[in-house]
């Protein structure tokens, strides 16, 4: 975290909590968890967690051992936590069980081994994993059949649920989904009495069959709107301000950074900001990308470089931005999904990318 102030990002628990709160009303009786892997995807876990225990969750997931052995620490004893990415080696039993964080079990050979361990007196607590055609992580269908017949395997273990995840769940239009939905719910019929959970962000949207008994939302918690396929949006959560360090006005027709790979006419003014790809504003945000200098759209001019991004300001009325001034580069006016619409990728990798060179303002939240 940076000490003295520079480019600021501001994240807004209160906003993640009525996302929260949002998915949680869509899904009815369904219980309503949450996806907190990747940092809190980028936002930083421990806040995240904190907020959403606040308003209720009980059920977090993670994906690595390291990540729900944090977690635990931050929010206590009593609430679930899976991890997604399974055992990490047979010898992180252990820690799965000091810390109680319950594996996602992907194979058989991993079944096998919880299985005995929890027979030897070890953790029982688990989740079963089925893949339905992402063909990523989990049991393959005739694995899990297999799996269901067999009562000795099972029995030691504190089954909680089975899982399987969908593959288009943001193109509510996308027949995958249907066919997924339509395999996962033949399969968890082999598991009676046991609980199910299919729905991630986009799952969620997707209507009460994709709901089953929990959810798993990540995305549309932190304000990614386009991974829900919804029409009306989240509410957005992050904001991000650049510092400007100069502002110069070109005396002659001439090219902005590296490669000079935009040319400004004479008269152009150019404001350059200390936020560079090293700070997550992506490399091929350049000369596609935008911000905003006191409320009005500003390109970015020329290629992004590791610690700075040129802006051409030239439409911003010369009185109204100084050097110490700031662009906002996430703003109401312009979201993580419209910067990710410009750089060619997600919002999911636009959040986890934000850099660690920025002040982090905290809003709202428990505290
Ligand atoms: C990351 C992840 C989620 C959350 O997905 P979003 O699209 O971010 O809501 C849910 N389930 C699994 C298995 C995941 O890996």
């Amino acid at each position: 975290m940076a000490t003295y102030p520079g480019s600021v990002l501001t994240i807004d628990l209160d906003a993640i909590a009525a996302n929260w709160q949002s998915l949680d009303a869509r899904i009815g009786d369904a219980e309503c968890g949450a996806v907190v892997k990747a940092n809190g995807y980028g936002l930083g876990q421990d806040e995240v967690s904190k907020a959403l225990v606040g308003v209720g969750c009980r059920t977090f997931f993670v994906a690595t051992l390291d990540e729900g052995i944090r977690l635990r620490g931050t929010i206590g004893p009593e609430h679930r936590i899976y991890v997604f990415n399974s055992l990490h080696g047979r010898e992180t039993a252990v820690d799965f069980d000091a810390h109680k964080l319950s594996p996602v079990l992907n194979t058989r050979e991993d079944i096998e081994f919880w299985s005995g361990y929890a027979q030897n007196g070890g953790r029982s607590n688990t989740v079963i994993e089925i893949d339905t055609g992402m063909n990523r992580l989990g049991l393959s269908p005739p694995e899990a059949e297999k799996i269901a017949e067999d009562a000795g395997l099972l029995a030691p273990l504190s089954l909680d649920f089975v899982m399987s995840h969908l593959a288009c769940a943001d193109e509510a239009a996308d027949p995958m989904n249907e066919k997924q939905r339509q395999l996962f719910d033949k399969l968890i019929s082999l598991f009676p009495d046991v609980p199910a959970s299919l729905a991630n962000s986009g799952g969620i949207f997707l209507g009460p069959g994709y709901h089953h008994d929990i959810a798993r939302p990540g995305a549309a918690l932190y304000g990614i709107s386009e991974a829900t396929g919804a029409s009306e949006p989240m509410q957005q959560v992050v904001g991000l301000k650049a510092k400007i360090l100069q502002i110069r006005i070109v005396d002659s027709e001439s090219g902005v950074g590296y490669g000079a790979s935009r040319r400004v006419p004479k008269g152009a003014r150019l404001a350059t900001v200390g936020v560079g790809y090293a700070d997550g504003f992506l490399r091929s945000l350049g000369n596609s990308g935008h911000g905003y200098a006191a409320g009005i759209k500003v390109p970015v001019a020329g290629r992004i470089s590791m610690d700075l991004t040129t802006f051409d300001v030239s439409d911003v009325p010369e009185n109204r931005l100084l050097p110490g001034d700031h662009i906002d580069l996430i703003c109401p006016e312009y979201s993580v999904d419209d910067i990710a619409r410009d750089a060619g990728t997600i919002g999911y990798e636009i959040l986890t990318s934000l850099g660690s060179r920025y002040t982090r303002v905290y809003e709202g939240g428990a505290a």
